[in-house]
């Protein structure tokens, strides 16, 4: 499959990473939106979006919410907004299921 995130948590394409272990990789976004912006993925593709979450593979869901505190830690933060985009109409550009982690002065009072 030809996958920017996989090949970026397989290290074919370097990233500027914050944290990692043998499930998740949590590295920096290459067009920053907010002063801290992290990106949060399963190492292993197990979901195109959030649309292909079920309760075979939610697992690593909970996982990475467990460890986004100590991924905000690692980049400064401990205040800070998660974002899924999931299909195109909602923004989403990369079909490996991620989260962003966003944070800072600028970031917008709405959610939209
Ligand atoms: P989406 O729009 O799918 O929710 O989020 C994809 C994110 O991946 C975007 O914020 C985009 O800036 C980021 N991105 C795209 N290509 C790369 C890359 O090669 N490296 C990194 N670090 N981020 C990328
Ligand atoms: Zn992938």
């Amino acid at each position: 499959m030809d996958c920017l995130f996989c090949k970026i948590a397989n290290g074919e394409i370097p990233s500027n990473k914050v944290y990692e272990d043998e499930k998740i990789l949590a590295f920096r976004d290459i067009a920053p939106q907010a002063d801290v912006h992290v990106l949060v993925i399963p190492k292993e593709h197990v979901a195109s979006s959030a649309n292909d979450i079920n309760a075979e593979n939610c697992e690593i869901v909970g996982y990475i919410f467990a460890k986004i505190p100590e991924i905000a830690s690692l980049a400064g933060v401990d205040s800070y907004r998660v974002i899924n985009n999931c299909g195109d109409k909602a923004g989403q550009t990369v079909k490996h299921i991620h989260f962003h982690i966003l944070s800072g002065d600028n970031l917008s009072e709405k959610l939209v």
